[in-house]
């Protein structure tokens, strides 16, 4: 479902080339990275740099603690490294909450280019200059944006065809549908004297559904009345035993 033929590649520019690929070289996302099912392209934001001293950052206008990310440093960064089709993306905490749905839609597409911030953050004009949307993937501030862009590809890389063993585990998942999971069991049968709800091993495809849609209702309502609210609000009205 990609725009063109290319492989989905994500372009990182960060002054930490060395974090990378970290965790996204193991497991699901590192197996489907050395298959080339998705390319990783990090750049060092240093590398931009002109003086002697290689600067990438200077001090607040206005004062205050600190080091801002210099507007022109990183446009140069940018320029260097961006394919026009890639969505630019600025990891802020001040930015848009990262959502599934997001991470759906950069999955189809032709990847991010992902800009993390160190410091206090980066000069407001680059951010405008280059129109980088603002990426936050929670209310809590990190040192860096390097973890936040792990995230959103890591996110993003599962989706991709041929990276998840099953393509309906990513349609069922949490989020999926405006819910949080069922819970799962597995073996042994019997744990600490707990047994599996009966439903689940009674091979009946039906109840099944029924019991995991029900499950997953109550835990969304209880553990997250904003999704859930959100939901009741945005889903069109359906012919379930919803309410
Ligand atoms: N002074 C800034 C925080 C800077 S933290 C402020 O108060 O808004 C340094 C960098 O870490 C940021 O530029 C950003 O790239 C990254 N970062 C911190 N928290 C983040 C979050 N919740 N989501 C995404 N990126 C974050």
């Amino acid at each position: 479902m990609t725009s063109d033929n290319r492989t989905w590649r994500a372009t990182v520019l960060t002054l930490f080339p060395e974090m990378f690929p970290g965790p996204l070289g193991v497991s699901l996302a590192g197996r489907a990275l050395a298959s080339d099912i998705w390319q990783l392209d990090v750049r060092d934001i240093r590398s931009s740099a002109t003086d002697k001293h290689r600067s990438v950052d200077d001090t607040p206008a206005g004062g205050g603690p600190g080091m801002v990310l210099r507007a022109d440093i990183l446009a140069a960064a940018i320029d260097a490294a961006s394919v026009p089709e890639q969505p630019r993306l600025l990891m802020s905490p001040r930015g848009r909450p990262l959502t599934q749905q997001q991470v759906v839609e950069l999955a189809q597409g032709a990847g991010p280019l992902i800009v993390c911030g160190r410091f206090e953050g980066v000069d407001q004009r680059v951010i405008e200059a280059r129109g980088l949307e603002e990426v936050s993937i929670g209310d809590y501030v990190l040192s860096g944006g390097e973890l936040g862009a792990m995230v959103l590809i890591d996110a993003c890389v599962r989706l991709l065809p041929g990276v998840m063993g099953k393509l309906a585990s990513g349609t069922e998942e949490s989020f999926s549908d405006g819910l949080l999971e069922y819970p799962q069991f597995t073996r042994p049968q019997t744990f600490e004297g707990i047994g599996i709800p009966d439903v689940l091993t009674s091979g009946d495809h039906a109840r099944v559904e029924a019991w995991r849609r029900a499950q997953a209702e109550s835990l969304t309502q209880s553990r997250r009345p904003d999704l859930w609210a959100a939901r009741k609000a945005s889903s069109p009205p359906k012919n379930t035993t919803d309410g």
